[in-house]
């Protein structure tokens, strides 16, 4: 089974280390790369050609399924899903032997402006204040150097695809910096952004004007109340943002709905909404993430098989079901309605525990 990310990707992330893909274990700390961050490296095209992608490329040479750290894509191809291996970020084959990053996934930092119940300090400085009633540590606020900005801008004329991620890729604005040097020198990459949709500045909207190939990927896991307790923003302005940037741009999101025991009873509910929005503000939904951590948040840790299949989901959750997660789940579910000011049911049976 081929992964072409050692000849074409790389990603950045939160915390500025080096690896191949989201989905690798040991992401950045592991054998894939290690601890190798970007202010520790020359440029990233003299790091895409050195010894480690090099040995990375004999590694993969095989296919992936003989690479113990890409677990998570040989589990979901057995699965039936579709894994991270098969994603946007192939690239023809000839286009191998270029020597040249095509694909680059970056986050200039962990700022973000929610709270997501399934998130953490890694990935939202708004969870740094609130770590520890989770019984977690918290992790400092991470942001990239002008020094690491200008490697990724260096390499800009080489890409095909940008995937700008977060943190909250519209929180920070030096993504803001990347994007304007990317219409300047290479107009025709494809960009892609997650983003939450709850704030997008009008800069933001200005650039997405200029480029042809967006790819806009919005996280919506709910609508309404639902979707203000998961996410702690609120849906009506991210909804108004979502039709105001499609109305000024000409370009639609789609969907991306994270699946945790809050909405994996709801999920038509979504995907009726993406039906209604068509051609407004949406276009299609993606179902293939679940949350697998934290553990008292994930269908996965929290319901028997017999209560995931009983939803009916598009896509297949096998379960690993452990009381002690319910009974995390029915404490900090607890913890986040305090938080929220509001409650929230969930598909969790906590009878008995
Ligand atoms: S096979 Fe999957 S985990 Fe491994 S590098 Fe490719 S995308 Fe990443």
């Amino acid at each position: 089974m081929r992964c072409t990310f050692p000849w074409t990707g790389m990603l950045i992330d939160p915390a500025g280390y080096l690896t191949l893909c989201c989905a690798i274990k040991g992401s950045g700390q592991g054998k894939y790369f290690g601890g190798v961050h970007i202010d520790d490296v020359d440029g990233l095209t003299e790091f895409f050609n050195g010894p480690q992608y090099t040995q990375a490329r004999k590694d993969f040479e095989w296919g992936y399924e003989y690479v113990p750290e890409c677990i998570e894509c040989i589990l979901q191809n057995k699965n039936g899903q579709r894994p991270a291996a098969k994603g946007s970020h192939i690239f023809d084959n000839s286009n191998r032997q270029k020597g040249k990053v095509q694909y680059l996934e970056y986050t200039t930092s962990n700022v973000c402006n929610q709270k997501c119940v399934m998130c953490s300090s890694k990935f939202s400085t708004q969870w740094a204040d609130i770590e520890s009633i989770f019984g977690r540590k918290s992790h400092p606020t991470q942001s990239l150097s002008d020094k690491s900005i200008d490697k990724i801008v260096k390499i800009l004329p080489d890409l095909q695809q940008i995937h700008v991620k977060g943190g909250e890729p519209f929180a920070d604005m030096k993504n803001l910096r990347v994007l304007e040097a990317l219409v300047e020198v290479n107009p025709k990459c494809k960009v892609t952004m997650t983003t939450n949709a709850s704030m997008i500045p009008k800069k933001f909207i200005e650039f997405f004007k200029k480029i042809e190939n967006a790819n806009l990927v919005a996280s919506i896991d709910g609508l309404g109340k639902r979707y203000e307790w998961i996410r702690g923003s609120s849906w009506e302005k991210t909804e108004d943002n979502m039709e105001r940037f499609a109305q000024e741009t000409g370009k639609l999101f789609s969907v991306f709905p994270t699946v945790s025991v809050y909405n994996i009873q709801h999920w038509k509910v979504i995907d009726d909404w993406v039906k209604r929005r068509g051609g407004i503000v949406t276009k299609a939904t993606t179902w293939t993430n679940p949350v697998t951590s934290p553990k008292w948040a994930s269908p996965k840790y929290c319901m028997t098989q017999e209560e995931i299949d009983a939803c009916e989901l598009p896509f297949k959750i096998k379960s690993e079901y452990d009381p002690m997660y319910v009974k995390q789940h029915v404490e900090y579910t607890q913890k986040m309605n305090e938080i929220r000011g509001f409650m929230i049911d969930s598909a969790v049976n906590t009878k008995g525990i």
